[in-house]
């Protein structure tokens, strides 16, 4: 203000000082140009009257010049002053807004960021705590000066510092918002969860000077995440494992299988079925019978490596998924595990012999789907059950032909009794003593197409199909008529002897069929013999017995066949509702030249004249294995020594004669 007063005094004493100067100049110049122009003392009064005139003249102009520049420039001065104060006025009441609303948003931001459920925090590039929400402060179990201005230090283990410090520094060094779940060791000692997001704080200049936190408590949801996750492994593996052996079960190898056919990479099924498993598991328990399973499953375990895919099918069967598909290497891991089940399994101290046949099936040269490779593997380890005990055979073209002869054949012995292709042959019994028929004994015979059809592959065809049942049936029916009429003739003193199959005899509706078919053929029980092998003893001890004493009731003669192949204990003996022993014929082959066949048949005979059952030998052909029993007091024997199987008009007359 004070230089604004002597510039003006300056421009006023300059311009004042112009106008003395220019009005004496005026005066001087003019009144020497008036006394130049005239001495007339008249004119130049009236010159200097003019002069004073134009003087006024010439001065008004400049002054009305001068006091207009003066007053506009006032006026433009005030008018910039004025509109200074305007705004000034304005950006005061601006600053006077803003400033209350500040605080209002302050406020704003302070309760929403305290009242929410998340710790949010942040703090400078020194790591200080600049802001801590109470949840924070809560989830610390401190107050706000006991955070505020610290670092981390004061709030978590040095471990979880370290984890902390360097998420700091990924997001600092980033300038990134980051996310991460980290577990932290509370005061209280409990280990949470965190998922915590961190982020740059920013200037006016967009220099980071600090950073943010919002970390929430997850703990409760990653534990609910977890038992999910739990029960789910635990339905899936209910769903998917055997429980008996851990291994994964059928439906677990069916949904690897699936796969593996649609990768389309060379691999092989195995499967592998225990022989004989039902005779350990019913001599001695199901309990036995799991831990041999699992010994089994440890075998597997051991043999393949880390690869494979090793599932319990269900019963005594194992499948096996190996990445190999040459046969070379397949052959040899298979005499690997072969090999193991030449020695016992040691269970409860007991040692059990068992075998394995197994069969396998290479994709995609021998199958294409889960069907068909389950289907070539089970059919190449029927085959290897046919091979004998403990082999294993390949999948290849031939079994697949048989498999559709298989096939043919069933269709074709479904016709079978229809078509009168069905007909019974007789093979005498003879008294070893004497040499007389005491008996004979009923054999299927299939003559399909002009071909014969031997028992021995068409039975087990029908015991697979469950058409022996029905073929059974028949079987009964003629046998029933056939005593019938020769008690009629009375050609025959003894009985006739029908084979009875495990399946048929267990069979809901046996007793009553026999009961309606003796009485419509008019055939007395007395006149038969039914023939139940060892085997389907084994199969179901307690319901067979049952069904044998049922049958001895009715009247009917029992004998067990194939006495000596199905591994019973002669113990087992005294127990069955039986009558007579038939000595299987694989004892009676050579028996001069096999002395541990001699002492079997020796104990056979002993023990069942202890029991007082009838003893018959089975396929005895030579004068050799003849002498023999005779010798050891067999009470009868069957077989080509005496006569071969024959039709019924056959040995009716070898009967009359
Ligand atoms: P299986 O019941 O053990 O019958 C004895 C088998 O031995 C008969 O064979 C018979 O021909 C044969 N055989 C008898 N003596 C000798 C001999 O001295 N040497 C030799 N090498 N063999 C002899 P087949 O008739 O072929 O019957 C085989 C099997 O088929 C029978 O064995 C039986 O298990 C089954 N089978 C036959 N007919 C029937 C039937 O009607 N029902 C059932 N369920 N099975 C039957
Ligand atoms: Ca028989
Ligand atoms: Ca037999």
């Amino acid at each position: 203000m004070q230089s604004t007063n002597s510039q003006s005094y300056k421009s006023a004493f300059f311009i004042s000082l112009i106008y003395f100067i220019l009005g004496v100049l005026w005066i001087i110049l003019s009144d020497y140009t008036v006394a130049l122009i005239s001495s007339d003392e008249s004119k130049i009064t009236l010159l200097q009257l003019y002069k004073g005139w134009f003087f006024i003249f010439v001065t008004t102009v400049i002054l009305f010049f001068l006091i207009n520049r003066y007053f506009h420039s006032m006026q433009l001065q005030y008018n910039k002053n004025l509109e200074q104060i305007q705004k000034y006025q304005l950006s005061k009441e601006n600053l006077k807004i803003s400033q209350s609303e500040l605080s209002k948003y302050e406020k704003l931001l302070t309760t929403i960021i305290n009242s929410s459920p998340d710790a949010i925090f942040a703090k400078d590039l020194d790591g200080k705590y600049i802001l801590f929400n109470d949840t924070a402060l809560k989830m610390a179990n401190m107050a706000s000066d006991e955070v505020l201005g610290k670092s981390d230090k004061m709030i978590f283990t040095p471990e979880d510092r370290l984890k902390l410090k360097e998420d700091d520094k990924a997001v600092i060094d980033s300038g990134q918002t980051i996310t991460r779940e980290e577990d932290i060791l509370t005061n209280e000692g409990a280990k949470k969860t965190f998922l915590i997001t961190k982020g740059v704080l920013l200037d006016r200049t967009d220099t980071i000077f600090g950073l943010f936190g919002i970390a929430r408590d997850i703990t409760e949801q990653k534990e609910h995440e977890r038992f999910l996750l739990e029960s789910k492994d635990k339905f899936y593996n209910l769903s998917h494992l055997d429980t008996v052996t851990n291994l994964p079960n059928r439906l677990h190898i069916s949904e690897v299988l699936v796969e593996k056919c649609s990768q389309k990479v060379p691999f092989s099924l195995i499967i592998l079925d225990l022989d004989e498993f039902k005779i350990v598991n019913d001599s001695y328990g199901h309990r036995f019978g799991d831990k041999l399973l699992c010994e089994v499953s440890k075998v597997l375990v051991e043999v393949f490596d880390a690869t494979a895919f090793l599932a319990r099918m269900g019963g005594d069967e194992f499948g096996i998924i190996v990445n190999l598909s040459d046969k070379k290497e397949i052959d040899a891991l298979m005499q690997k595990l072969h090999s193991k089940f030449t020695s016992p399994f040691k269970i409860e101290m007991v040692d059990v012999y068992i075998t394995a046949s197994s069969g396998i099936c290479i994709y995609p040269d021998d199958a294409r789907s889960m069907e068909e490779m389950y289907q070539a593997a089970d059919t190449a380890m029927n085959n290897a059950k046919k091979l004998g005990k403990n082999s294993f055979s390949f999948y290849n073209a031939e079994l697949k032909k048989e498999a559709v002869v298989y096939t043919q054949m069933v269709t074709n012995l479904k016709q079978a009794i229809q078509k009168s292709e069905l007909e019974l042959y007789f093979q005498p019994q003879n008294d070893v003593k004497t040499g007389k028929i005491v008996g004979v004994e009923a054999l299927l015979r299939w003559k399909s197409e002009g071909k014969m059809i031997p028992p021995d592959v068409f039975i087990p065809l029908a015991e697979k199909s469950a058409l022996i049942v029905e073929i059974g049936d028949f079987v009964l029916k003629s046998g029933f008529e056939t005593a019938k009429r020769w008690h009629e003739l009375g050609v025959l003193k003894g009985r006739i002897a029908i084979n009875v199959s495990a399946r048929q005899l267990i069979h809901l509706d046996f007793i009553k069929t026999l009961k309606a078919m003796l009485k419509e053929s008019g055939c007395e029980a007395s006149w038969i013999e039914l023939e139940i092998t060892e085997s389907s003893v084994l199969e179901n001890p307690q319901l067979v017995i049952n069904l044998l004493e049922q049958l001895r009731a009715l009247g009917f003669y029992i004998s067990m066949d194939d006495f000596g192949t199905g591994y019973s204990s002669l113990s087992y003996l005294k127990n069955l509702p039986i009558d007579k022993l038939k000595i299987d014929r694989s004892f009676i082959m050579n028996i001069r030249e096999q002395p541990k066949n001699q002492t079997i048949v020796k104990t056979i005979i002993f023990l069942a004249k202890e029991l007082g059952i009838h003893i018959l030998a089975e396929g005895v052909e030579t004068e050799e294995e003849h002498s023999f029993l005779l010798e050891n007091k067999i009470d009868s024997i069957q077989g080509y020594y005496y006569a071969k199987p024959m039709p019924l008009y056959d040995i009716e007359r070898l009967l009359q004669a």
